[in-house]
């Protein structure tokens, strides 16, 4: 089973997890919530959890209603309310001896490679120091135009980021249902999707979810952002207590299937963009390791041609100007001006600062 055998899983869970009608807080639920992931855990996998529930939180906190809540005063009420979601993940995680990190993340964080390399870098970071990273959108910041608002949507983003196998998005709904199951007796759980098409868009735009900002539509389209990432990704039923348990043994819930591999969605982003913004030629001895995998380093370059800022797509060149591969770099041109043909340990001397030491890392390159 998909989840069974990811590296990398993304597991989303929505307010409406977290705290009731009511405004209770589930604590029971959170509690045995731990215990999926330290479950999870035993198993090596490296886990992001993206979780709503800034804006609820911080209506509790503020005795307000999240209905009649204009924009800007969301923000702040996200803000206050972020802190106490913290603090709530905290006090259950911590007695499971998890290790948690909080990363607060715009759309313009994840449109721009730049960024989005450095959050990529970021989360392999905390999965080796062994600390989970709380995703959520900075609402604080984030402007209506420039934000998701929902976080189905940003959570498959994340999970395409960080090259995820798996993403959870656990609802309040078992999945899609080939009709409205609070309606209709004969609906049937669909438990695998590979094409998203007319039949899928039309009964998830009548499927109701009763809570959270996103309902079926933004699921949909996360599962269409999951798809062409090359990670899988399912819509199950958060509210029973221990979810994650639940679809390892019962596997009920809907799973939509990648329409490409991982690493051929990772390719295609990286050569993408816009045109080459540059070159760097190497020599024969950074060639040899390119061949066998690894990353490009400073000492291997000869020359650098062009204007480019960090994130860029440039080629890369061996000395005869035959192009070996495409790659995003770590660095700007003026930087790798500075640093080429020079040890890895004396590039933070050069620059002045503290840098990674790949160039273009292997993971940001494709052989052409
Ligand atoms: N980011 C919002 C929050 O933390 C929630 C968005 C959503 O409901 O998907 O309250």
């Amino acid at each position: 089973m998909y989840l069974d055998q990811a590296k990398t899983v993304v597991i989303k869970i929505g307010s409406s997890l977290l705290i009731n009608d009511k405004k209770i807080i589930r604590e029971k639920w959170l509690s045995e919530f731990v215990k999926d992931i330290k479950h999870l855990q035993k198993y090596n996998k490296n886990i992001i959890i993206v979780s709503s529930g800034a804006i609820a939180l911080g209506c509790k906190k503020l005795k307000l209603n999240k209905r009649n809540l204009k924009l800007d005063k969301s923000q702040a009420v996200a803000s206050i309310g972020q802190i106490e979601l913290m603090n709530l993940f905290k006090k259950k995680f911590n007695l499971n001896k998890i290790n948690l990190s909080q990363i607060l993340i715009t759309l313009e964080d994840t449109e721009q490679r730049r960024r989005a390399i450095n959050a990529k870098r970021t989360f392999e970071n905390l999965f080796s120091l062994g600390f989970i990273p709380i995703v959520n959108e900075n609402d604080s910041i984030a402007t209506s135009e420039i934000k998701y608002g929902d976080n189905d949507r940003l959570a498959s983003r994340v999970a395409q980021i960080a090259g995820a196998d798996c993403l959870i998005l656990l609802s309040d709904v078992d999945g899609l249902y080939s009709q409205n199951p609070k309606i209709d007796k004969n609906a049937k759980l669909i438990h695998q999707i590979k094409n998203i098409d007319e039949y899928i868009e039309k009964i998830s735009t009548n499927s109701t979810s009763e809570h959270g900002t996103g309902g079926m539509k933004t699921k949909i389209d996360a599962a269409k952002i999951c798809q062409l990432s090359g990670c899988y990704m399912a819509i199950a039923n958060g509210l029973i207590n221990r979810p994650i348990k639940n679809i390892l043994s019962t596997n009920l819930c809907t799973w939509f299937i990648p329409k490409v591999s991982k690493l051929d969605a990772r390719k295609k982003w990286i050569i993408s963009s816009v045109s080459p913004k540059g070159q760097i030629v190497i020599d024969d001895g950074a060639l040899n390791a390119l061949k066998n995998g690894k990353s490009l380093l400073a000492a291997g370059i000869k020359k650098v041609n062009g204007q480019f800022r960090k994130g860029d797509h440039i080629r890369i060149i061996d000395k005869n100007m035959v192009e070996f591969a495409r790659g995003l770099s770590s660095f700007t041109s003026d930087e790798i001006s500075k640093i080429k043909g020079q040890h890895s340990n004396r590039i933070s001397g050069l620059l002045g600062y503290e840098t990674k030491s790949e160039v273009i890392h292997k993971d940001d390159m494709v052989k052409v």
